[in-house]
């Protein structure tokens, strides 16, 4: 598409916009009736407006018929969390067997850890991307002294080049090949929470897995982003939080997909408890765990309900936009942002913004990290002070998601005008 820089071009974007409905099923964050710019769905998702009902009724039901709302209650606790997987295993590309909604995402990926790094003979090593989150580094670290081994040497880290912000795909690739005989595990993010960048998981997954090494992805930058596969891309598992893309609210309950293959498997490890106890026979109470036959056999305890509720609430918004609307609608509105951004770079005697994360369609998500090469923490702190919600990560980039379920066109050239009148001054 032609795009032009002027309000009228964006406005009649928004107008042309299915989803253009779906901003006011939001809570925009507003002060003194005006509403500010919220570029941060990769932080914490903003609220629903039908989360506060849908947590309502779970208060409801507890106060009418306490524990009897898990068989009892209109929409029954006990199977809750089945009306969370079918969306979910949409969003991600799975069969909802494949996936289960519990805990945190760092509990998550010490559970799966536990299920999936089974280091053996010369089959010892990690191999993961550079500067990952910090949970997921220290999960790592942990893991590998729990089996004995020294970070330093059973962990591999793939770096960016140097001079370079992201990793090149070959030399991940070619990284995975030369040490195919002694990985145990390939664990990566789907998307780099700093630079933005989509790592290939198709690709990874299929070298990872002809090298015998298992394979897994942290999706908490990728679900409810970009489009996923994980089945048909035979990853073996993948854990995510819900509370960026997928906005279920602060501390939302995450989520974990087990590729069926496992879920039958007696030669399976994991840390078991009753909430993954068989069904049928779980309130028999009987020694000796048999674990549900699907992701949920990975479940602990007891869910949160209240959070459930919140996450069902935010994923019927996803339901009722469709997911294939929100991708399509992603990609339109990230790049008009380049293009803006283009426009604010071409302004300048010099370029002031380098994009860390790459361009191409296929490599980036709603996320555009900046790093700014003159005046960042100003300018940063700038755009706070004018009401445009972005972050800041040392040293010196600023990083900015729209995203398809509540920004506008509107907003992404106000921010281009913002960024302008800001460098004028
Ligand atoms: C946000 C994020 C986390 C956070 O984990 P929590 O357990 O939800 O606090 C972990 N890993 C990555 C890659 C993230 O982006």
């Amino acid at each position: 598409m032609q795009f032009q820089p002027t309000l009228a071009f964006a406005q009649q974007l928004d107008e042309q916009d299915p989803l253009k409905a779906f901003r006011q099923q939001f809570i925009i964050p507003s002060a003194n009736e005006v509403e500010k710019v919220y570029f941060l769905g990769n932080s914490l998702g903003l609220q629903p407006k039908r989360t506060k009902d849908k947590l309502q009724t779970i208060l409801d039901d507890w106060g009418k018929l306490g524990v009897e709302s898990f068989f009892h209650a209109e929409q029954p606790w006990m199977d809750y969390h089945d009306r969370l997987v079918g969306p979910l295993s949409k969003i991600v590309g799975c069969l909802p067997h494949e996936v289960t909604v519990m805990n945190n995402l760092s509990v998550n990926l010490h559970l799966m850890l536990v299920s999936f790094y089974r280091p053996q003979g010369k089959r010892t090593k990690i191999l993961c991307e550079a500067k990952a989150f910090p949970s997921d580094q220290y999960m790592m670290e942990t893991h590998v002294r729990h089996h004995g081994f020294d970070p330093a040497d059973a962990i591999i880290e793939v770096k960016p080049r140097e001079g370079e912000h992201t990793i090149r795909n070959e030399d991940l690739l070619q990284i995975i090949v030369q040490h195919r005989e002694e990985l145990a595990l390939v664990l990566f993010g789907g998307i780099n929470y700093y630079s933005g960048q989509v790592f290939d998981m198709q690709t990874i997954t299929q070298l990872a897995k002809q090298a015998g090494a298992k394979v897994g992805f942290d999706l908490a930058h990728a679900a409810g982003n970009i489009e996923l596969n994980l089945h048909d891309w035979n990853v073996d598992f993948a854990c995510w939080c819900n509370y960026k893309y997928l906005n279920s609210g602060p501390g939302a309950v995450a989520a974990a997909y087990v590729h069926e293959r496992y879920h039958t498997d007696p030669s399976m490890q994991r840390f078991a408890g009753w909430w993954g106890y068989e069904k049928n026979t779980r309130f028999q109470m009987e020694k000796g765990f048999k674990p549900v036959q699907s992701a949920e056999g990975w479940q602990l305890g007891t869910p949160a309900l209240l959070l459930y509720a919140s996450q069902l609430a935010a994923l019927e918004v996803v339901e009722e936009a469709g997911w294939e609307n929100i991708n399509r609608k992603r990609k339109l509105l990230t790049e008009y942002l380049w293009y803006i951004l283009d426009e604010v770079n071409t302004s300048q005697k010099q370029p002031i913004i380098e994009f860390i994360t790459p361009r191409k369609e296929t490599e980036h998500g709603c996320q555009v990290s900046m790093n700014m090469l003159q005046r960042g923490k100003e300018i940063y702190n700038a755009l706070m002070e004018q009401d445009f919600f972005v972050d800041w990560r040392e040293p010196s980039v600023i990083r900015l998601a729209p995203v398809p379920l509540y920004n506008t066109f509107e907003e992404v050239w106000k921010f281009g005008e913002a960024m302008k009148k800001i460098l004028a001054s």
